[in-house]
């Protein structure tokens, strides 16, 4: 079982802010920033790729609340808006999640990986393999 299924389930304590059907949101336990917020889903899909579309339509928009509340009572400046899939991403939790962290200018944080460079012809190849 995961830990937010004992959370949904009420078997551990958490600081919930929203709960509907298919999800809840709750705070961090270790936030990166304070307000730091999980939008969990209710049923454990281990990542986004196992997830109804719309459970995750639904969760985005519960997402966007969020957000929209960082900014109004938080005063945040913006948000990052992250999931992580699979252990390779860093994902300790298998069971769907989005994280939205608060952000402020000029906070020094930093979530995204230095950059890298495509070599000749590689840019377009990597765009075929992923065309839609
Ligand atoms: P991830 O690495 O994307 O799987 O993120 C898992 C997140 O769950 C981490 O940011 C943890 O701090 C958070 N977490 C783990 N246990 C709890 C808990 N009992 N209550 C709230 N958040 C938790």
């Amino acid at each position: 079982m995961t830990v937010f299924e004992m959370i949904i389930n009420g078997d551990i304590p958490s600081t919930k802010i929203y709960e509907d059907d298919l999800c809840i949101a709750i705070l961090d336990i270790a936030p990166r920033a304070k307000g730091h917020t999980l939008v969990i889903s209710k049923e454990v899909y281990p990542t986004i790729a196992d997830a109804p579309s719309e459970t995750v339509a639904h969760m985005m928009d519960i997402v966007k609340k969020v957000d929209g509340k960082m900014r109004s009572v938080l005063k945040a400046d913006g948000t990052n808006v992250i999931i992580n899939n699979s252990p390779a991403s860093g994902q300790e939790v298998p069971h769907l999640h989005i994280h939205v962290i608060p952000r402020f200018k000029d906070d020094g944080i930093s979530f995204f990986p230095p950059s890298t460079k495509y070599e000749e012809e590689e840019m377009s190849e990597y765009g075929r393999k992923l065309a839609l």
